[in-house]
């Protein structure tokens, strides 16, 4: 099959397109309708399909004959454990946990919070759920207790399930006073909490609600997958929007089962037996595609890693889980690349494995900088791609699809349209922009199967967020531009772009020049107010491990570089050193946030923020720029 030919066809046909791809999925009921259309522009997928995503992703694979091969590898260099499960142990497990849920009245429909560290038990807690058809929302084991209220509120869980404890590098994170906390915080009540206590910090259980995990499985009974409608809920994942109300992202049973068996095959290439690395957490939904249901939907092996990409116990630790497991392919983001060659610039380290197993690594979260693109790929001597999506689409938009002929890559942009996805351009009236022309990246109805619908409880701001701004597209938020080649160049959200002078710049174009530089380990830049010209540009920049250049002589070489690159329009002068730059514990750079003290806005410190302190640095920088101005 050729990449041409698909992506052809799932323009041209959609309908036909995923029928096709459909129709070799287990259904319990094959279904008839491919396509349909509400009246305010929200698509369904195979409406009278029936099927179970536990089922496809555990049972039917022991039905296909893997019952003895490893599911999942528990690689936890936090814990000193390795443990391995079969698709038959896993599917053993999953029932009877499944069992112990409808046990405590949990029904087909019903939410249920997980709230857990990188414990396979938060994978078994994820099928069960699927298994019985509730609808899971696993919330990031890192959240502070309100930001877990607002979700339980939202989500209204029957049940809870979490651990008493999560681990970071040498620190234990007891995990229970914060459920306990949220519970105060929130309206709605859970029927019951379910604690896995766990041996580095022992949780208090409360009488009456709470129950010690393995107690409560010891007599359960195991279940059988139900059958689910294809529009079924599999689960939501909240994400941040503009407001401080987190968006409950639903993601259907029906086409993700699609979306996910197409995506592990075609854009990453992994087949059946293969062992496949997701390297994020649970908690987002790199989690869920790449870790959870992805893989083991297509018979794969799964990587489950606690751990970190440096530190436990060093910059090799990636390279290591590769050669141990020979992992075929992997997903990662740049920024745990950025940590790792910070402490091992030269790959020395990388050196020591053999990584001749893996056969490419996939990158995305953010854009990937040209120049950690191309220490990883001289370091590794792999094939390093970016590919772009996000927690709404559930898989990639644009990449590489490795797994049909003649995909084509080009380094330096996140690669062309997943067969499916038609990606266009528009200006803020939203009329179609050609090719090199930048505005805001838009995905032209219907979207294909598996991407989200609705946001949990509340339809109308879908709608509002997605399907407004412009009429027949899909608003990803994301400004950039297509080549002659439709290549797409993701230049950061709308809101990065900045305004120098009437001209419009992307931050997102001069980081890329900025982090080139041999002594930058990382940078973001901002715009800044300017008297006249509107906005101007600062870099913020952290320099590698060891680099003492000094803060002039570095400006001036960036400068030069910028102007040389972009133009003297883009009046890049300012470059300022900063010990670290504000980041969510998902490591995404909170430009929102440095915008907002840059402009001398009041601003909250998000939840997110992995350590709040790092922004009064970066305050005390920016006072210092505005007096010497
Ligand atoms: P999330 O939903 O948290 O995964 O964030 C999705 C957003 O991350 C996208 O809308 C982009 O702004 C950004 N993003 C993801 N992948 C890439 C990439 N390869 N290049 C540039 N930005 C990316």
């Amino acid at each position: 099959m050729t990449y041409q030919h698909c992506y052809d066809r799932s323009i041209a046909d959609p309908a036909a397109f995923w029928a096709d791809q459909a129709r070799d999925l287990a259904w319990f009921r094959q279904p008839t309708q491919t396509l349909s259309e509400g009246p305010d522009g929200t698509h369904q997928w195979f409406a009278d399909g029936c099927l179970n995503t536990c089922y496809l992703a555990l049972d039917h694979q022991i039905e296909q004959g893997r019952g003895e091969q490893i599911a999942l590898i528990y690689d936890s260099p936090v814990t000193a454990t390795q443990q391995t499960f079969t698709y038959n142990q896993l599917r053993d497990e999953v029932a009877r946990l499944a069992g112990l849920l409808r046990e405590l009245g949990v029904k087909q429909g019903d939410g249920v919070i997980i709230y857990m560290p990188m414990v396979p038990q938060a994978a078994m807690a994820m099928l069960a759920c699927a298994r019985i058809g509730a609808v899971h929302s696993v919330v990031f084991g890192g959240f502070a207790a309100n930001e877990l209220a607002l979700r339980i509120d939202d989500a209204r869980p029957a049940l809870v399930l979490t651990a008493s404890c999560g681990l970071e590098f040498d620190r234990v994170i007891a995990y229970k006073p914060l459920v306990d906390r949220a519970l105060q915080l929130a309206q709605h009540q859970p029927r019951k909490v379910l604690v896995l206590q766990r041996p580095q910090a022992r949780a208090e259980l409360l009488e009456g609600r709470d129950l010690d995990w393995h107690s409560a499985l010891a007599g359960a009974q195991p279940v059988a997958p139900v059958e689910l409608a294809a529009a079924d809920p599999l689960y939501i994942m909240y994400t941040s929007g503009t407001t401080g109300k987190p968006k409950g992202i639903v993601r259907e049973n029906g086409g993700n089962a699609v979306a996910l068996r197409f995506t592990l095959r075609h854009i990453y290439g992994m087949q059946a037996g293969d062992v496949w690395w997701g390297i994020s957490d649970v908690g987002w939904v790199v989690g869920h595609s790449l870790i959870v249901y992805g893989p083991l939907m297509n018979g794969c092996t799964t990587v489950f890693y606690e751990g970190k990409p440096i530190r436990t116990p060093d910059a090799g630790a990636y390279w290591r889980v590769v050669e141990q497991y020979k992992v075929n392919g992997l997903f990662c983001a740049p920024t745990a690349m950025r940590a790792i060659r910070k402490e091992d610039p030269e790959g020395q380290l990388l050196r020591q494995y053999d990584l001749s197993s893996l056969r490419q690594l996939f990158l995305a979260g953010e854009k990937l900088d040209s120049s950690t693109h191309h220490w990883l790929e001289t370091a590794s001597g792999k094939a390093v791609h970016d590919h772009w999506w996000q927690t709404e689409t559930g898989w990639p938009v644009t990449a590489p699809c490795v797994g049909l002929e003649g995909s084509g890559v080009r380094p330096g942009s996140s690669n062309r349209a997943v067969p499916g996805y038609h990606v266009q351009v528009v200006d803020d009236d939203g009329h179609l922009l050609g090719p090199n022309q930048q505005g805001s990246i838009v995905i032209a109805l219907p979207l294909p199967p598996g991407c989200s619908q609705t946001l949990w409880g509340d339809h109308p701001r879908y709608l509002q967020a997605y399907l407004r701004t412009y009429p027949g597209y899909y608003h990803t938020g994301d400004g950039g531009y297509l080549d002659d080649d439709g290549f797409v160049y993701i230049m950061g959200r709308t809101d990065d772009v900045i305004n120098v002078s009437g001209h419009r710049l992307s931050t997102g174009e001069m980081e890329d020049l900025v982090a080139c530089h041999p002594a930058v380990a990382e940078c973001a830049v901002v715009g800044v107010h300017d008297e006249i010209k509107g906005q101007v540009p600062l870099a913020l920049v952290v320099l590698k491990d060891g680099e003492s250049i000094a803060e002039h002589a570095l400006q001036s070489e960036l400068v030069a570089r910028v102007r040389e690159q972009i133009g003297a329009l883009a009046c890049f002068n300012q470059v300022r050193l900063v010990k670290r730059l504000p980041k969510t514990r998902s490591g995404k750079i909170l430009r929102a946030v440095l915008r907002k003290i840059a402009d001398h806005q009041p601003y909250t410190a998000p939840s997110t923020l992995d350590d709040p302190a790092v922004l009064l640095e970066i305050e005390n920088v920016l006072a210092s720029l505005a007096r010497a101005g």
